[in-house]
């Protein structure tokens, strides 16, 4: 599960200043060499974990003895709060367009996961906001993608927009939006088309494909285990065709976290939604606040 090797290697330390009556500026320092190990060795940004280490240290040595918590406390709920700020503090909701249909566009290297979160997020549309998504088959490189999609769309009674792998896929974009007007879906989510690596000709066909209508969300998904080289390719996609949102797929298979504590800080873009598994019903919002209590236990 995220984040246990974090939460394991930080138990002892905040036990050991918890119960404190008096943090001494030493048991700042002490403390903070502790976390600074755990979250390298939970693979954050080295830049990000010592801007963090900065921040709680300087708001950590000035405690003071509050009414209801102790000092030991209180330092752990600066901790907690800049954790919670770390990735973006609030939950951000998706943006739908005022103007149906909202458009949201999946992008993505193969094998994050984005195929499956197409599903999932569509899934998620219908029964917690109660809208009729069009699913858009523009994945023609990945081999069986489409198909992939189209099973999903049929395990989950919801509509797919295919025209195989032979049509281009802004072509394909350009019709599905046109048939979702017409045929009144709310939110048409794109499945774009993944490829191995980043190179010009993959994001070219993004802009072409962002250049037909504005989409109000584009989602870059990509697999939290593997850590650093997800914060880099979010910075290189937001980058090249801009991104509004991060979908962090695989958290339940990444025990170290530094992805999730990274990308927000990086990239200035919020993680949306993390994938817990598998199933359908597997993609859940992104709570900073409730991803801190976790990692402090
Ligand atoms: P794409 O190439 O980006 O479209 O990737 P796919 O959607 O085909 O996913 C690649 C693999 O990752 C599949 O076996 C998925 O079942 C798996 N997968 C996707 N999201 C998650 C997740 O959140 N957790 C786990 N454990 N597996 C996932």
């Amino acid at each position: 599960m995220a984040f246990e090797g974090l939460a394991e290697r930080l138990q002892g330390t905040i036990q050991k200043i918890k119960g404190k009556g008096k943090v001494s500026e030493q048991d700042v320092k002490e403390m903070m060499r502790e976390v600074r190990f755990a979250l390298i060795e939970a693979d954050v940004n080295l830049k990000v974990v010592k801007e963090f280490v900065k921040k709680v240290s300087e708001r950590a040595v000035g405690v003071d003895v509050m009414q209801s918590l102790t000092p030991g406390q209180q330092v752990i709920k600066i901790v907690q709060d800049e954790l919670t700020e770390l990735m973006g503090g609030e939950q951000s909701p998706i943006k739908f367009n005022t103007k149906p249909p909202t458009v949201i566009m999946m992008v993505g290297l193969q094998g994050a996961g984005k195929t499956t979160t197409t599903g999932k997020l569509a899934n998620i549309l219908r029964k917690k906001y109660n809208r009729k998504p069009l699913l858009v088959a523009a994945d023609v490189y990945r081999p069986a993608a489409v198909q992939q999609l189209q099973t999903l769309g049929k395990q989950l009674s919801l509509p797919v927009f295919a025209l195989g792998t032979d049509v281009s896929p802004v072509e394909i974009a350009r019709q599905a939006i046109e048939l979702a007007k017409e045929e009144h879906h709310d939110v048409v989510i794109i499945d774009t088309a993944g490829r191995l690596h980043i190179d010009e000709d993959l994001m070219q066909e993004l802009k072409d494909i962002r250049a037909l209508k504005e989409p109000d969300e584009v989602f870059l998904v990509v697999d939290a285990m593997t850590g650093q080289d997800a914060v880099n390719v979010a910075e290189s996609f937001n980058e090249a065709v801009g991104i509004t949102g991060v979908v962090l797929t695989k958290l339940d298979g990444d025990t170290r976290g530094g992805a999730a504590l990274s990308i927000r800080s990086v990239t200035q873009k919020p993680i949306k939604f993390v994938g817990m598994g598998e199933k359908m019903d597997a993609l859940e919002p992104f709570h900073p606040e409730r991803m801190a209590s976790r990692i402090l236990g």
